[in-house]
């Protein structure tokens, strides 16, 4: 087992790795941007390096300053967390020329599910349904119309590079198809630095649930269950539930054997979500797999049991998985409510600022996640989540009450936050029926 992991992250992931790291008794070393000096995790870590300017691309995605942080301190591993290089098979690879263990998949995996039009090439070839679309990359050349007919508008424009919900458009006829070809294509050029795109079929009202899967280094792999993540905005999540309201046994199996045939077809290893629309009618579709650990992790290890984190470091470290398929059951249900310093009323527009008081919520079934405490200045430089809350019950409802309730508990002063729009969520009566779907806050809140 290693002895000592760099954490190239920050906010609430870094302290949530170095929480399991402190419990596996493995050494921490924090790096940190001249923005984030007085970030938790720099506090929480047994070391910690400054590098660079607070700029992610002078920092968290400084590769040579990371893998000398590493070096220098003697770690044995990284952990890349999620967002910055936790998806670049480049930073894998250099890690693994430097004799540091990436704690992730293969660069070859995350390169395999890294391009979104071929990651659905990958997943069609070992009978993954698909949404149905282009066969591959289309420009403005090609013969759009002729595609978009065959598939049936809407049509969806997507980047291949995409992610964090940028570079997608909607098309309803060939006018706005040609348009939004050429707009997404500019977009993601200017925001990934790839502006390939692709179509689909657009979904009217599906639900969006993932599965989780862990992967070892011998060939083996399990799924624990899904998590439903309908209630986006902007077509990123704000809320993320197990189990899925509307999933069947049968169904859930059917998923959770699609998505551990979709990893071991790219040889994975480590912790993976392989995402998948599903209709009205229960057929689902692969739409992309995130190779790392995902923001909404915390529901899985509540139903399940285990800590993802610590899986992801045994698996780096060589262990088999320690468990069977048929040993993963699932009890009750947990919500994970997203808190961002972000201001609702006005266009979601994020609000740094100092938190001038916090008091988060306890109790049974209560949970926690964050980066921030009384004094802390919220730097403008990066994502604006600040909290992750997470509810356990023995059913949906009670998960619900519970999360109710802790919202209501939560104080956070000083900078505007989502809390009272999560609330809205949980009191509203389609939510509370489990009706969700990826328009619902749109429909149901915003009456659009
Ligand atoms: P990203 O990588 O940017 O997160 P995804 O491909 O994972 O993009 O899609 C994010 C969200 O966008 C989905 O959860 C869903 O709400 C919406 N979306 C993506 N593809 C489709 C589609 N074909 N039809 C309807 N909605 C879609």
């Amino acid at each position: 087992m290693f002895k000592k992991i760099l954490v190239a992250n920050r906010g609430e992931i870094a302290v949530r790795i170095i929480r399991t790291c402190q419990e596996l008794n493995i050494k921490t070393v924090a790096v940190y941007s001249e923005a984030d000096r007085d970030a938790l995790h720099v506090r929480m870590a047994d070391e910690a390096v400054c590098i660079g300017a607070p700029q992610p691309s002078r920092s968290y995605l400084n590769i040579p300053n990371i893998i000398s942080a590493a070096i220098t301190r003697g770690a044995e591993a990284i952990h890349p967390g999620y967002g910055f290089l936790s998806e670049n098979p480049y930073f894998a690879e250099i890690c693994e020329t430097s004799g540091i263990k990436f704690i992730g998949p293969p660069a070859s995996a995350i390169e395999a599910m890294g391009a979104k039009a071929r990651a659905r090439e990958i997943m069609a070839a070992v009978g993954v349904p698909v949404v149905p679309g282009s066969p591959g990359l289309v420009t403005k050349d090609d013969d759009i119309a002729q595609i978009a007919e065959s598939i049936g508008y809407p049509v969806i424009v997507k980047a291949t590079a995409g992610g964090g919900g940028r570079g997608m458009r909607v098309a309803n006829n060939l006018d706005e198809l040609e348009k939004s070809v050429i707009a997404a294509g500019t977009e993601a050029e200017a925001a990934f630095g790839d502006g390939g795109v692709y179509l689909e079929k657009y979904l009217e009202e599906p639900r969006h649930v993932e599965i989780q899967v862990l992967a070892d280094q011998h060939g083996q792999a399990v799924y624990l269950g899904e998590r439903d993540c309908s209630i986006q905005r902007r077509h990123q999540k704000l809320v993320e539930e197990t189990p899925c309201p509307s999933l069947t046994e049968d169904l859930r199996r059917q998923m959770g054997q699609a998505a551990v045939r979709a990893a071991l077809s790219v040889s994975y290893s480590g912790a993976g979500t392989v995402e998948f629309l599903l209709d009205k009618s229960g057929s689902y579709y692969f739409i992309e797999m995130n190779t790392r650990i995902q923001v909404e992790h915390p529901v899985t290890e509540w139903v399940t049991g285990i800590d993802l984190v610590a899986a992801m470091i045994d698996i780096a470290a060589g262990a088999p998985l320690p468990y069977r398929q048929e040993e993963i059951s699932p009890r009750g249900a947990a919500i994970e409510c997203r808190i961002n310093a972000e201001n609702p009323d006005h266009d979601w527009r994020p609000c740094p600022g100092r938190v001038t008081d916090y008091l988060p919520p306890g109790g049974f079934g209560v949970r926690v996640d964050s980066g921030i405490y009384i004094g802390y200045e919220i730097p403008h430089y990066y994502d604006s989540l600040i909290a992750k809350l997470i509810t356990w019950g023995s059913n949906r409802q009670e998960a619900i009450r519970r999360m109710q309730r802790a919202l209501g508990e939560f104080r956070i002063a000083g900078v505007v936050t989502t809390i009272p729009f999560l609330q809205r969520i949980m009191d509203n009566a389609w939510f509370q029926r489990g009706e969700t779907y990826t328009n619902f806050i749109q429909r149901r809140l915003e009456g659009l």
